[in-house]
């Protein structure tokens, strides 16, 4: 037999089900229901729930998205530190070419 879990419409509490007379009574607010209120409220419930975590998927999905851009950033910001890293040390290269083949030049003349 499906179990099906009954809260009640007005106060939220466990509902005593009479399903022989398709009736639902709780005992918390004194509230008495036919089956088909409870189903109905709780395939509401069911609904507004999903929604709920549909939401909340999405936020997280959101700031997944914003973890993502927060490296590109970085990784655009490193790779242009190290394009200024590759230009500095073939600068000095060239340098230090122009250096020794000005000594040689120097020495030999
Ligand atoms: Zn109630």
């Amino acid at each position: 037999m499906k179990v099906v879990e009954n809260t009640c419409p007005s106060c939220g509490a466990q509902l005593k089900m009479d399903r022989l007379n398709r009736k639902a009574h709780c005992d918390y607010c004194g509230g008495d229901f036919t089956l088909e209120e409870v189903m109905n409220e709780s395939e509401i419930r069911h609904e507004e729930t999903q929604k709920r975590q549909e939401i909340v998927r999405e936020r997280q999905a959101a700031s997944n998205d914003d973890t993502n851009y927060g490296i590109a950033a970085i990784m655009m910001v490193l790779d242009s530190i190290l394009g200024a890293a590759k230009r500095i040390v073939f600068t000095a290269f060239v340098l230090v070419l122009l250096i020794i083949i000005a000594v040689l030049l120097v020495r030999f003349m």
